[in-house]
């Protein structure tokens, strides 16, 4: 009878630990290519209107996302709610890092203020929420859309009042003391998101150079990384956490 109830109780604390999401080192930085991640489904094969094909997201983000898109297109029917950004991984950030990086540097000669004046909107390569496949920008990233624009008002509101009914929150909010400027576009699926800033933060208090000898972009070396992926990664709405 022990015996027995040993084996159950192995059994049971087994398949708990295996239903959690392990997440990888490479797949926190966006260092792995989403487009053959078998648990990513690409926003093309689904009902979402989109600014651009080949864009993914995990399956549970995307099945919530799809909901979300129907109860607003309900409510109102003439808005535009269109996919803008969706998973962005390393290379591709990199990208965007680069570009920028290329026409602000010269402004500066200083690769602390260079990066500094990117950082208002765009991540370091490595250190993106758009890495874990939970997180999409919604039809404009221009704050005055949101703050000006009739339709941006209505779609903002309905944001705020009904996206946390499907899991989603604004990771860049209004009223924090760090990190990136306001995004009233950027919402994140907390329940998948949550576990990817914990591990985030939890390597970057333990072991730091486990994230940061994956890092090589331009200014890695003379920036303070450490202190800025804090900055960055961690400054969110308590909200996401
Ligand atoms: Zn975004």
């Amino acid at each position: 009878m022990k015996k027995y109830i040993l084996t159950l109780l192995l059994t049971i604390s087994f398949y708990s630990m295996s239903t959690q999401q392990v997440i990888q080192l490479d797949e926190l930085i966006g260092q792995f290519n989403e487009k053959s991640h078998p648990n990513y489904v690409a926003l093309d094969s689904t009902i979402l209107p989109v600014n651009k094909t080949g864009m993914y997201l995990q399956k549970e983000p995307l099945n919530k996302l799809i909901e979300a898109y129907h109860a607003f297109k309900a409510a109102h029917p003439n808005i535009p709610f269109v996919i803008v950004s969706a998973t962005r991984n390393y290379t591709y950030q990199n990208g965007i890092w680069q570009r920028k990086w290329n026409s602000l540097y010269p402004k500066y000669n200083n690769a602390t203020q260079t990066a500094a004046d990117i950082l208002q909107y765009s991540s370091m390569p490595g250190s993106s929420r758009h890495h874990w496949g939970t997180d999409v920008d919604i039809t404009s990233v221009s704050s005055s859309y949101f703050q000006q624009d009739p339709k941006g008002k209505i779609l903002y509101q309905w944001l705020v009042e009904n996206m946390p009914k499907y899991g989603f929150c604004q990771a860049f909010n209004e009223g924090r003391d760090a990190g990136y400027l306001p995004e009233e576009w950027h919402w994140s699926y907390r329940p998948i998101a949550k576990q990817y800033i914990a591990r985030y933060k939890y390597l970057l208090e333990t072991q730091p150079e486990v994230i940061i000898n994956k890092l090589n972009f331009a200014g890695h070396k003379e920036l303070d990384l450490k202190t800025l992926l804090g900055q960055y990664v961690l400054s969110v709405n308590t909200d996401c956490y």
